[in-house]
This record gives structure tokens, sequence and C-alpha cells, in this order.
């Protein structure tokens, strides 16, 4: 997988270039759905490896259940769990957000190459495979840090550009067509 910090950043960048102002309501949910598949899939396993190192022995099942969460199905049965938390009127385009921004997740992991292998995307139909191998699994690192410096000047210079909207200018989004009058 490409570093935490890449897949931040790449998730910031694909709001930049010429997207409506609407879009850019849902760019933190575009962001949170391109790093979750790491941090849901990577992070319990970790933590409870080192409960299960340190403190009390835990089930295997429970240290390597996880992985899932890194595919196309997992990411689909999380991502539709964390839209129910959104109004019903939200939904639609929170679930839209979160698929995108895990999209450009999968798509950055499958440019990699790993020595075992790579990404049976289609568990649990098949256990088939798969990644394009076009770079190293580590290739990402020491980029990292160039390429944060050029996301934060890129969104300074589009939030110093930003506009604020006159008072009460309605929000834009078809969602927002089907706000209940009574919402505050
Ligand atoms: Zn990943």
């Amino acid at each position: 997988m490409p570093d935490a910090v890449t897949h931040l950043c790449s998730g910031l960048l694909a709001h930049i270039p010429g997207v409506p102002a609407g879009a850019h309501r849902w760019a933190p949910v575009f962001v949170a759905g391109a790093v979750l598949p790491d941090i849901l899939s990577r992070a319990p396993s970790t933590a409870l490896g080192m409960v299960h190192s340190h403190l009390i022995p835990l089930p295997s099942l429970l240290l390597y259940c996880w992985g899932p969460l890194h595919l196309p199905s997992g990411i689909l049965l999380y991502s539709l769990a964390l839209t129910m938390l959104f109004p019903v009127f939200q939904r639609r385009a929170v679930l839209t957000a979160l698929l995108a921004g895990a999209t450009l997740h999968v798509l950055l992991d499958l440019t990699q190459r790993h020595v075992g292998l790579g990404y049976p995307l289609l568990v649990p139909f098949s256990s088939r495979d798969f990644e394009w191998g076009l770079v190293g699994s580590e290739a990402s690192v020491p980029w990292a840090p160039w390429f944060a410096l050029v996301t934060l000047a890129l969104w300074g210079w589009l939030h110093r550009k930003k506009q604020p909207s006159p008072p009460g200018t309605p929000p834009v989004g078809e969602e927002d067509a089907r706000r209940p009058e009574a919402e505050g």
C-alpha cells in the first residue's frame, strides 16, 4: 500500500482541479473514504497484536479478521454502515463520496508490486489476486513529504481564492433539494 500521507494527499488533491463548489462539501467524506481502507484493516490488527504480544493471548481470528475491510466487499459493507450515521437526505451523497475515495485508494494500491500475493479483489467470490505491479510497495514513501507540501500549497491557494457565500444562500446539491424545511 502507498503510505498514509500519499493516500491522504491524493484524496485532497482529487478535489482541487475544476471541481464545482458544491462538491467540496463532501471533500472530508471523500478523503475519509481514501484513508479508511488502511485504517480499518490495519489499525485494529496492529493494536490487538500488541495486546496479544504484551498482555493477554488473543484468538488468531481476532488478530487477522480485519483484512477484508481493505477489499471491495468489505469497503462496501462498512461504507453502507457509516452512511447510516447520516440523515436520510445525505446518505446517497455520503455513500458516493466514501466509495469514490475508496476507489481512489484501491487504484493506487493496485499500482504496486508485492513479493507475495496481490489483492484478492473479488473476495468472497474468488481468491484470485491482482495488481498492476508498476512500482515497489514502498516507492511512495520518499515522495510523501514533497507530496504533502504540494497538497498543502494547493489547498491553501484554493481556500484563499474561495469567496464566502452570502448569508442565507441555500446549499448546493441534489440532496439539499430534499432537505426538510424544518431542518435547522
Ligand atoms: Zn491500502
